[in-house]
């Protein structure tokens, strides 16, 4: 048993060397046990981390997801009202077209524009006219369908898509309680702003097959409306196209005219109503157009502010007026005062008491001579900046009318703040005076007012003997129509004065 193990020895030596043995397995252990708990303990912290990492890849995946989110919303909607933009709805007539294809069923497109925006944007401020934006949207959501998309173009411009209409009826009423919904004052801020909206209809398929053109005619019919009469619906018509191309037309002719000189001014004489005199006149614009021969100044003028083109036709009226009653004085004759009708756009342009100055000073025509025509509405349209330009016009010395006066504005109390010399009666009151007693109340109660205002009172449209008496009898100071005589031209013109100042 010499190979054999003592089992005695062997646990003697076990039990010896066990004290020692099982103090190197136990460090062992130990370092073993502590390495395996640093590892589980990096292991745990790695898992942690990654836990965290996977948490925050997950807040970071939902951020980017959310930022995603925001920006197509962005790029789909208006960010000052949140209605859908102009790309969305696109998509949605698309789509709307689509179906409406399939079904054989009609959609209606409605562009509105809104009515007064600006001179609530202009009098109350951009922060003010952003407050009414918001409001426009969220009135015409609540009037529509959920099927149906109310967008925002820009500006004061919202398009509303119908997607599913019967007929031209359902969206005429529908567009009705759109206007309705606009005409309600609006509470922005504590300040009440009432505006209305102008609308235009176009009807698929009948008015085009595809979303611009449907848009584009319902455009049209807005335009159109904007100078039919306000805070409507209309619905687009093949001809208002051939209306906007002849607008294109004239707009085209007029700067021709401008360049080659095709306008002309005719004068139409001013009456003093006590003595028969000729107080002065009235300088009309004319245009003879190479093909068509005398132009009307209501079918070009019109064309002309709109185009921006009555900026310097004006400037040549307001020159060729001065020129002339220079030439007319030259010559010995005395012409009285001459008035200039100004249009909006030419009266609120930057440069438009400069020019009137070089006008004045190249003619050296005095002040006093020329009189300058402005509407209410071209007043009362900023108020504010309008009593500044009058101030100027007031330091140069010319005299200020209210031309048509009666037909523009409600408010009289701007006639007190303004620095006003005339009122002219529109020529709608004057026809209005007839022998029923009555008919001339308006006419009169003008220029009782006038008279104690100290404004002069110029009676236009003058045509019948029984108009001229009773504006007599009430004293009123001018007159000026067909009884007296037609607009002239400068030669004939200067020919009555002659006439007149001979013996
Ligand atoms: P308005 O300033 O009120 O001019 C008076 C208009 O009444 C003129 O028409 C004149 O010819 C017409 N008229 C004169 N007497 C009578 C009458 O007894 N009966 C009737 N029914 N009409 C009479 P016109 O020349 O066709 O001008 C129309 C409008 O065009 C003017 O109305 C004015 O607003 C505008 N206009 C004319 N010339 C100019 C201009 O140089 N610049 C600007 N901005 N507008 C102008
Ligand atoms: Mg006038
Ligand atoms: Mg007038």
């Amino acid at each position: 048993m010499s190979g054999g193990v003592d089992p005695e020895r062997r646990v003697g030596r076990c039990d010896r060397r066990a004290p020692k043995n099982a103090g190197a397995d136990g460090d062992e252990a130990e370092r073993m046990r502590s390495a395996l708990q640093r590892h589980i303990d990096k292991l745990r912290e790695a898992n942690a981390q990654l836990v965290i990492a996977a948490l925050k890849a997950q807040v970071v995946t939902e951020e980017v997801q959310r930022a995603k989110d925001a920006l197509g919303h962005l790029a789909h909607h208006d960010f000052l009202t949140g209605l859908p933009n102009r790309p969305l709805l696109m998509e949605r007539m698309a789509q709307a077209i689509g179906m409406a294809q399939r079904q054989h069923s009609r959609m209606a497109v409605l562009f509105i524009d809104l009515d007064r925006f600006k001179i609530i944007n202009d009098s109350l401020g951009h922060a003010v006219g952003d407050l009414l934006l918001q409001a426009v949207g969220q009135r015409l959501v609540a009037a529509i369908r959920a099927s149906d998309t109310a967008s925002r173009l820009g500006g004061d411009e919202f398009v509303v898509l119908l997607a599913e209409v019967a007929n031209e009826r359902s969206a005429s009423e529908l567009a009705d309680k759109l206007c309705r919904a606009l005409a309600e004052p609006f509470d922005l801020d504590g300040q009440t702003a009432h505006i209305g909206g102008t609308i235009g209809i176009s009807m698929y398929p009948d008015d085009g097959e595809q979303a611009e053109a449907l848009i584009r005619n319902a455009d049209v019919a807005m335009y159109h409306g904007k100078h039919s009469g306000r805070n409507r619906c209309y619905f687009f018509r093949p001809e208002m196209n051939l209306r906007a191309l002849e607008r294109q037309r004239v707009e085209a002719d007029l700067h021709r005219a401008l360049a080659r000189g095709d306008f002309e001014l005719y004068y139409q004489p001013r009456v003093n109503l006590a003595s028969g005199a000729i107080a002065g006149a009235e300088a009309l614009l004319r245009w003879t157009h190479p093909e068509h021969g005398a132009v009307a100044p209501s079918r070009f003028i019109p064309v002309a502010e709109e185009c921006g083109l009555i900026v310097p036709i004006g400037h040549w009226v307001l020159r060729e007026a001065c020129m002339q009653v220079a030439r007319w004085k030259a010559d010995g004759l005395d012409p009285g005062v001459i008035a200039v009708n100004i249009s909006a756009l030419e009266f609120r342009d930057d440069g438009f008491t400069g020019r009137l100055r070089a006008a004045l000073a190249d003619s050296g025509l005095s002040p006093q001579c020329l009189e300058l025509e402005i509407t209410e509405g071209v007043l009362m349209d900023d108020a504010g900046a309008s009593a500044a330009i009058l101030a100027e016009l007031k330091e140069i010395g010319v005299l200020l009318a209210i031309d048509d006066f009666g037909t523009g504005y409600s408010s009289l109390s701007y006639l007190n703040r303004f620095p006003i010399d005339v009122l002219k009666i529109d020529q709608s009151f004057v026809h209005g005076i007839s022998a029923a007693p009555g008919d001339g109340v308006i006419v009169g109660a003008v220029i009782a007012m006038g008279g104690s205002l100290g404004h002069k009172v110029v009676a236009e449209g003058v045509e019948r003997q029984s108009q001229l008496d009773f504006l007599r009898e009430r004293h009123c100071d001018e007159g000026q129509g067909y009884l007296f005589s037609l607009p002239l031209a400068a030669d004939a013109f200067a020919a009555l004065l002659a006439r007149r100042a001979g013996p």
